[in-house]
């Protein structure tokens, strides 16, 4: 298997014609909805896009023809591949996070580097069929059983990255610091147990050694860092992670999911989770805040002060009873601010109930409309912004906008099918967002090499029976 980007390939030049391209651009249109260009042939030498040229009526002989509709990749910010195991087996009857955990961590206990990285392979396959181009790993299962650690201690995280080279999309590695079982009532740190003990580096030093000695190899992977919860890292152990250099330029943390853990933050350190990583310097333009459904007002003031983002995972949040995240809260924080100074809003698959960031973007809209009782939060291109170009900077990838000089990732909707057709010729951005799925995606292009054709992963010939034969042996 080759890498998404091979040094072979680096000059290779290759051009794609398309009937329809949406950009990434957010804003106001001029007739057609922004970012709609018509007959576009894109360029690309050495997978970034050198020239986007509309108004091409005929596809030359040599260009590649994506037929649907075009859209810049999609990036999933947030995912745990292993969780990919648990789905169908966790949702039917009550329980709760809390119960959904424990199933979670007896898939856990069962991985090894061996099945991790078929795991996450055919889990990462069927994010390339779902136009995701990169994801953004929150990885935590680092150690062997009992917190053994492995001869290479970085092995696990080393399959992740395999996986994402043999599916041909890119990963952010973000190598999570995780150290304590939650927030005692004494307000003190719980030991971890059982398989939790798979997570920890003993302390925050620890993590930070083992991280600095992970150098993965190819152009398709960065390694960021990130703080699991403030369940999981005691206060004085932030202090650490903040000191921890170039992993905190990109540092994702999962922050208020839960009342819970609100409430236990604040009896241990009168403060809430967002209070107490801004006192520890963990929020800055590079941070993601994962979830935020139960943030205040006042902390969501401090993210747009330190410029932090959020990446919301509604079909998970649904799925485990969270609530409804600061979607609209945050964006009236935003109005008036200018591109690069806005928090950015991003979406992520996370616990993996299901891999489709349609199915995500327009959550954010409908779960608000539910809620409210009012229509129009957002506009669908915002909403396709935060599924593809904000999600692209949030996990620190050179692809974003369809434009030059970004990284060729483009992904293709088929149109030809019962739920899109009439798209290309009325709104198709609207379409795509309120009309299609993930398995509406037909083609996808990483760094200008085409992973996906007609709805075949032109790379791992058999993803459901990949996913079949990688999920049994964990199944909980
Ligand atoms: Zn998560």
């Amino acid at each position: 298997m080759s890498t998404p980007v091979d040094p072979r390939e680096q000059d290779e030049a290759v051009r794609y014609w398309c009937p329809v391209v949406w950009t990434g651009m957010v804003g106001a249109g001029d007739g057609e909805p922004a970012g709609v260009l018509r007959d576009v042939l894109v360029s690309v030498v050495g997978g970034v896009i050198t020239e986007v040229r509309a108004g091409v009526g005929r596809a030359p002989v040599d260009a590649v023809r994506l037929g649907g509709v075009t859209v810049p990749g999609l990036a999933n910010v947030h995912s745990h591949a292993f969780h990919r195991a648990l789905r169908g087996r966790t949702q039917r009857g009550r329980g709760s996070f809390w119960t959904w955990r424990d199933r979670m961590y007896a898939a856990a206990e069962r991985l090894d580097p061996e099945s991790y990285l078929a795991l996450a392979r055919a889990v990462y396959a069927e994010m390339a069929l779902a136009g995701i181009t990169t994801v953004g790993e929150f990885h935590y299962l680092h150690h062997g059983p009992g917190g053994k650690p492995y001869d290479d201690p970085n092995v696990m995280g080393a399959a992740l990255v395999a996986a994402a080279a043999d599916a041909g999309i890119r990963i952010a590695l973000l190598d999570t610091c995780y150290l304590a079982g939650g927030i005692g009532p004494d307000g003190r740190p719980v030991p971890l147990d059982g398989p939790q003990l798979r997570f920890s580096d003993g302390d925050a030093e620890g993590w930070a050694a083992r991280v600095g000695e992970f150098r993965p190899q190819g152009t398709h992977v960065v390694v960021g860092g990130a703080v699991h919860s403030v369940r999981a890292v005691p206060a004085d152990q932030l202090r650490v992670v903040a000191r921890a250099g170039s992993l905190t330029d990109l540092l994702h943390v999962h922050l208020s999911e839960q009342r819970a853990e609100n409430e236990a933050c604040r009896a241990a350190y009168g403060r809430t989770p967002t209070e107490l990583l801004a006192e520890h310097g963990l929020l800055g333009p590079g941070t993601t805040l994962v979830h935020a459904t139960h943030t205040t007002d006042s902390d969501l003031d401090l993210v747009q002060q330190l410029r932090a983002g959020v990446c919301l995972c509604p079909t998970t949040e649904r799925d485990l009873a969270d609530g409804i995240g600061p979607s609209t809260r945050l964006d009236g924080r935003n109005r008036g601010r200018a591109g690069a100074d806005r928090p950015a809003l991003t979406l992520g698959s996370d616990s993996h109930a299901v891999i489709d960031l349609f199915e995500e973007a327009r959550a954010v809209e409908l779960d608000e409309r539910l809620r409210t009782e009012a229509r129009g939060h957002f506009s669908p291109e915002a909403l396709l912004h935060a599924a593809t170009v904000a999600g692209q900077a949030a996990l620190a990838s050179p692809a974003g906008m369809i434009a030059p000089g970004r990284a060729a990732d483009l992904v293709t909707v088929g149109t030809g099918n019962v739920r899109l057709a009439g798209a290309e010729s009325t709104d198709p951005v609207a379409a795509l967002v309120f009309g299609a799925t993930a398995a509406d995606v037909r083609h996808v292009v990483v760094a200008g090499r085409q992973v996906v054709k007609d709805g075949q992963h032109l790379l791992v010939d058999d993803v459901a029976g990949e996913l079949d034969r990688a999920i049994r042996p964990v199944l909980p």
